[in-house]
């Protein structure tokens, strides 16, 4: 469980300007554990603003207070202003200032006491305070464990629950990862007696699909899912012709690169999304193999031991065939 310092503890006793940002492309638990700790730090009387590096899906858009979440790519000045009047910036779900591009050049600069909380491995030390928990299942656990630490547990209100349960069942793909754990499921299941309406929640997140979406998943599993079984592994690339096909939309894609890990034998899985010249790759792995590694070693990227991102510098052409080379050369790895 995490232990906060006193000093903290003390410097959040007396009302703020506080800003938290998380990384790019949030996702729900980036949402989740901003708006859970948002709701938290208002109840603590302080003046919180919440500001993202840029846009979201329209799954993750319906928390409580998720109208007040400034983007930074479009409101660059007003971010900046908040930054500036900040006494203290709070970094969620994120380890380095690099996975939130010119807002981290703002943060960097910033004389503010900053605070990280995170569960991704190899954190970068860019904070004056840092939790950093890579056994973690999400940083809404995080922030639950951060707000029993400062024991304050009875201000958990509706929204903070409702946010940080959103949280948490995406990072745990629905408490089924193996990062879930039994201190994982109390915590999900006080936040239920807090208020969280648990089927609502998992509706409003995955029963709230485009037509499009599901059908760029079904001709995704069809046509373009190529299963090396002799390596253990399985590639899904996507080109942004095959993506405007279907009228992607930000978010369309997330989940896609679990499924081949439901083949029998298959330990490895990466997708590549090319998207506006940006080749993204996202890597999940099942047992010993370590993404976060081949993300690292091979790509620009990182993240947790099964699942972790990176862009890569090639072309789309080169990167299919660097991953088909790294198929074959970790074969033994990814198999064991
Ligand atoms: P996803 O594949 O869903 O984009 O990301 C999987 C995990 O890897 C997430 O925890 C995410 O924070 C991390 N991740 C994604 N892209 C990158 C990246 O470019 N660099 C690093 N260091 N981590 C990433
Ligand atoms: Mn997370």
């Amino acid at each position: 469980m995490l232990q906060i310092h006193d000093t903290l503890k003390s410097i959040l006793n007396s009302p703020a300007n506080i800003v938290i940002t998380t990384h790019q492309s949030p996702d729900g638990d980036a949402i989740g554990s901003s708006l859970g700790l948002m709701h938290f730090l208002l109840q603590m009387k302080h003046k919180v603003n919440v500001i993202v590096p840029d846009a979201y899906p329209p799954f993750l858009q319906w928390m409580p207070g998720n109208s007040t979440i400034i983007n930074f790519s479009d409101q660059p000045d007003i971010a900046q202003k908040y930054i500036s009047e900040s006494a203290i910036i709070f970094c969620l779900d994120f380890n380095a200032l690099s996975r939130i591009k010119q807002l981290g050049d703002l943060i960097q600069k910033s004389n503010s006491t900053k605070i990280l909380i995170d569960h991704h491995r190899q954190p970068e030390n860019f904070t004056a305070y840092s939790y950093v928990d890579i056994n973690a299942c999400s940083t809404s656990q995080l922030i639950y464990e951060f707000i029993a630490s400062m024991e304050k547990i009875d201000l958990i209100n509706k929204h903070i629950a409702t946010c940080l349960y959103a949280g948490i069942v995406t990072d745990t793909g629905s408490f089924r990862f193996p990062s879930t754990t039994a201190d994982t499921l109390r915590i999900a299941a006080h936040l239920i007696e807090c208020g969280a309406e648990n089927a609502l929640i998992y509706e409003s997140i995955y029963d709230n699909y485009s037509e499009n979406r599901l059908r760029l998943l079904g001709y995704t599993l069809q046509h373009k899912m190529e299963v090396y079984k002799e390596s253990g592994a399985a590639l899904i690339c996507l080109s942004n012709n095959e993506l405007n096909q279907f009228a992607f939309t930000k978010g369309d894609t997330e989940g896609i690169v679990n499924y081949p890990l439901s083949i029998e034998g298959i330990k490895l899985s990466v997708l590549v999304l090319e998207k506006d010249g940006v080749i993204k790759l996202s890597l999940r792995s099942k047992g010993k193999f370590s993404v976060n590694d081949m993300a690292r070693k091979h790509f620009t990227g990182g993240g947790h031991a099964n699942a972790a991102g990176a862009i890569s510098t090639l072309s789309y052409n080169e990167t299919i065939q660097l991953l088909k080379n790294l198929f074959k050369q970790y074969a033994e790895e990814i198999l064991k």
